[in-house]
């Protein structure tokens, strides 16, 4: 058979650890012999961030822009033990804070779902992708430790020497504070970016937030969120028969147990850390949660919503056996040959990114899977199980047959 002709280039983010074994696992197993693969490569693994200063990551990123799509491996976010393990020169930062604040995106974490792993919700039947808003709030937020009686005052002083001044609280004892901050134009693109992937994705958006305790604060979110839809979406959703509504925090988590699944909720970035766990859970493991990030601009960054699953990587280099999922990664990597794809117009490739998806997806299906799904499993057929590399060399000899 002819391999697959890519047009542009897909930019390639190589990472650390298990995950960095699996990357090259894949390819080699399932892409490289069906596609004429273009990539620019860049290595975000922590000794090359090392190596670069970190200038890596950020021409990556920039790479992300030009070309539009990208693929990223899972990277060690440094922290003190990291450093000492990998002679760092310095704590260098989440390549995915870099690429998100480069990009300025949004990101959505959808379930894959397989027959045979049911959802710990039962009436659960279709995705639920969770929007988190990446930026500003408790993340970015000022604390102190109040140390003593005293007052707290939040002040303002506006670049036309405007101020504002209010008393938090006066402080009998020793206690604590935080600041929180947000900007309009960071939630206007979180709006536009949900917006847009529903249109993209054909289904319903929710919004949740607390806007009747936060009246001010959550207030923004949400007239902001209703006034771009209204002037620039709401015909666009009644097209397609989709629909945006917004509603309480509470209420969007008592509904969200209740519903089919099928839809995208949008939260703030603590609600979207938090809830993102729960679902992806709840559908089964996080090795099953696949990752888009996407920028206003219509950038996509695909990758999973795991780690470099070090424990796995510990037991790898002492040839223990191992068994790493590697479906999350997969699709990192189908998500961004199918925008490619789009972008180039290339019907071959988008429909190459399918048959991937679908052949893994019946690998599962057929009894072959990693150990973290065998626990999980209810199918009626006796599972097997299998490493890494067997269950992509099982993808492998269905898609050539399909190739052949
Ligand atoms: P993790 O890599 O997601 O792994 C946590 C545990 O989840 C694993 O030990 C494993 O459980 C299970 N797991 C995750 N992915 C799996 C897969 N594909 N197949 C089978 N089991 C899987 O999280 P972590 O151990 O907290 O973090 C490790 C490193 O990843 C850290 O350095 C962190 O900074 C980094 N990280 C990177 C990203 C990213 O780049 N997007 C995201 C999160 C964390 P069992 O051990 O029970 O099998
Ligand atoms: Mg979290």
């Amino acid at each position: 058979m002819s391999k697959i002709i890519m047009q542009t280039p897909l930019v390639e983010m190589d990472g650390d650890e298990m995950t960095r074994i699996i990357w090259q696992q894949i390819k080699e197993e399932v892409i490289l012999p069906f596609v004429d693969l273009k990539t620019e490569y860049y290595d975000l693994g922590l000794p090359n961030r090392e190596a670069t200063a970190d200038a890596v990551t950020i021409a990556a990123a920039e790479a992300n822009k030009k070309y539009g799509v990208s693929v990223k491996c899972a990277t060690i976010t440094a922290n003190e033990q990291r450093v000492e393990e990998y002679h760092l020169s310095k704590m260098w930062p989440s390549p995915n804070a870099t690429i998100r604040a480069i990009l300025d995106g949004t990101v959505f974490r959808t379930p894959i779902v397989v027959n045979g792993i049911s959802p710990a919700v039962k009436s659960w039947q279709l995705p639920i992708t969770v929007a988190r808003h990446a930026y500003g709030d408790v993340y970015k937020a000022t604390e102190y430790r109040i140390p003593g009686p005293g007052k707290a005052e939040l002040v303002f002083v506006g670049d036309d020497g405007t101020k504002w001044c209010e008393t938090i609280y006066d402080f009998e004892d020793a206690g604590v504070l935080q600041a929180q901050y947000n900007k309009d134009s960071s939630i206007k693109s979180f709006a536009r970016c949900c917006f847009e992937y529903a249109l993209e994705t054909k289904r319903d958006l929710w919004f949740a937030s607390k806007d009747t305790i936060s009246k001010i604060y959550d207030q923004s979110f949400k007239n902001i969120f209703q006034h771009i839809y209204d002037n620039e979406y709401k015909n666009k959703f009644n097209e397609l028969g989709i629909e945006y509504f917004y509603t309480l925090i509470d209420d969007a988590v008592a509904r969200v147990i209740r519903s089919k699944g099928g839809f995208i909720w949008a939260c703030k970035n603590y609600d979207g850390d938090v809830m993102s766990d729960m679902v992806s859970t709840a559908f089964g493991s996080l090795a099953m949660m696949t990752s888009v990030l996407v920028s206003p601009q219509g950038v996509y960054e695909y990758e999973a919503a795991h780690g470099t699953v070090t424990q796995h990587y510990y037991r790898y280099l002492k040839d223990e056996e191992t068994s790493t999922n590697p479906m999350a990664t997969l699709f990192a990597w189908t998500g961004a040959l199918n925008k490619r794809g789009e972008f180039d117009n290339n019907k071959e490739l988008i429909k190459f990114a399918k048959t991937l998806e679908e052949t893994a997806v019946a690998t599962i299906e057929e009894g072959t899977m990693t150990g973290d799904l065998i626990n999980m499993w209810e199918g009626k057929i006796i599972p097997h199980k299998v490493s890494s590399l067997e269950f992509l060399q099982a993808i492998r000899q269905k898609l050539e047959k399909i190739y052949s």
